[in-house]
């Protein structure tokens, strides 16, 4: 060999038709013909030295083809199949690897030439390979895996998802109907409309039953497959289990609104909810009135019993009211004994009847304290009808009409119309 040698090499490589390249144990690449770069620009990665490396996009090819490739011994050959994307288009190739006998680094190099398989029977072994693996590797993964069709068949499902839904095997989900699965099958329809709409779907809420009657709620990452009419021909769906962390979601949210001690709507919940019924009202031109309700002489009740019986006299107020609200109305503790009720669809009159009713069932009701004996308390309420104003203002009239009640002697009812009256 002469001084030009390397670079005649190369150049011969390069020129070269064949998809060829010469690796070494490391997946470095030494060098390669054009051929093989125009053919699979995206095998050649940047390793963090600055070096070209082999770069599989599988790595559990990429290690299968590397085990393999370490244990050649000089002057040895092997075959090794592998799907790559080749011109936009999946193609089974068949990487010919013969084991060089000069080394690099002291580290084995290898030819490797990159040929398409165009015999059925290696293109067929190569897809029942791959299949293999992507079963097994389903198979292992945790999250369920199904591939459903359009029209409501289940083809594969793994043991993750067989589980999930306590059925037996995969026979015995598939032979559940879809009213036995999906405890809404209208969900299931309106998630094939958005896959066949949008081609796939994205942490998409679903509600399922389990084969033991169970309800679960589960997030689907689905992707859709259609024909060349573009109709849906199946879709691959990964499923999570996600009930435990909705319902603690559910449960924060209800904490996050509730006051504590009574179980009603807190302040704070209770003006987000106010502002949403104004909205309404506004928009339909509906009848929406308010009360506040404050507990009167309650510092007595503190005073005299004591904290605890204090707080026993205000759950028991609470049903009180609760308990003569209709379905639409609703309740908040709005300060320590002052409670404010909203009332959508109604208008003033069945405003004050309904606090009425409320005043004299509060006066009635004998409250149990913690030490067995009973008290009764009454309660003074002002009732107002929502104008154009915002929730603070109306509960500024509310609280208007409260102080009147308080002051012409409590246990009273005082209504304040719209402000322009
Ligand atoms: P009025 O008829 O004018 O409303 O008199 P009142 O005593 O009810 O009113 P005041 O505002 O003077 O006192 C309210 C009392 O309610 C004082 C406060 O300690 C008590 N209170 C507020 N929140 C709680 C609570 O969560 N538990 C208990 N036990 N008492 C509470
Ligand atoms: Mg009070
Ligand atoms: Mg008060």
């Amino acid at each position: 060999m002469n001084d030009y040698s390397d670079e005649l090499l190369t150049e011969l490589f390069w020129k070269s038709s064949l998809r060829i390249a010469v690796v070494d144990s490391r997946a470095h690449i030494i060098l390669t013909s054009k051929a093989f770069r125009d053919s699979f620009p995206q095998m050649v990665g940047i390793a963090e030295d600055g070096s070209e490396v082999l770069g599989f996009s599988n790595d559990e090819e990429y290690e299968s083809y590397f085990e393999r490739l370490a244990a050649l011994p000089p002057g040895d050959r092997f075959s090794f199949l592998i799907k790559l994307s080749f011109a936009g288009v999946e193609t089974i190739f068949r990487i010919e690897t013969a084991s060089l006998h000069s080394k690099r680094d002291n580290n084995p190099v290898f030819l490797t030439e990159w040929i398409p398989a165009d015999d059925p029977e290696t293109i067929s072994r190569a897809l029942t390979e791959i299949e293999h693996k992507y079963r097994n590797l389903q198979e292992n993964l945790p999250v369920g895996i199904y591939r459903g069709t359009g029209n409501g068949l289940l083809q594969t499902a793994n043991s993750a998802l067989i589980r999930m839904m306590g059925f037996d095997s995969f026979e015995d989900l598939q032979n559940a109907s879809l009213e036995d699965v999906w405890v809404d099958t209208e969900q299931r329809a309106a998630m094939i409309e958005l896959l066949r709409k949008e081609g796939s779907v994205l942490d998409y809420e679903v509600h399922l039953r389990r084969k033991n009657g169970d309800e679960l709620i589960a997030s689907f990452d689905a992707r859709g497959f259609f024909d060349a009419e573009g109709t849906l021909v199946y879709f691959d769906t990964i499923v999570q289990d996600i009930t435990q962390r909705v319902q603690a979601k559910m449960e924060l949210e209800h904490l996050a609104r509730t006051d504590g001690l009574t179980g009603l709507f807190n302040r704070q919940y209770l003006i987000e909810k106010f502002e949403e019924e104004i909205v309404r009202a506004k928009r339909y031109d509906r009848p929406l009135t308010a009360m506040l309700i404050d507990l009167d002489y309650f510092k007595v009740v503190n005073d005299t019993h004591g904290h605890l019986a204090g707080d026993a006299v205000l759950v028991s107020a609470v049903s009180s009211i609760t308990g003569i609200l209709r379905e639409t109305d609703f309740a908040g503790r709005y300060g320590g004994e002052e409670f404010c009720v909203v009332m959508p669809e109604t208008d003033i009159q069945g405003a004050e009847e309904l606090a009425e009713r409320l005043r004299i069932a509060m006066e009635k009701t004998h409250h149990i304290l913690p030490d067995g004996s009973t008290l009764c308390i009454t309660c003074s309420i002002g009732v107002t009808e929502v104008s154009s104003g915002s929730v603070k203002e109306t509960i500024a009239l509310a609280d208007s009409a409260l102080y009147i009640a308080k002051r012409s002697g409590r246990n009273r009812v005082q209504l304040k119309r719209r402000s322009w009256i």
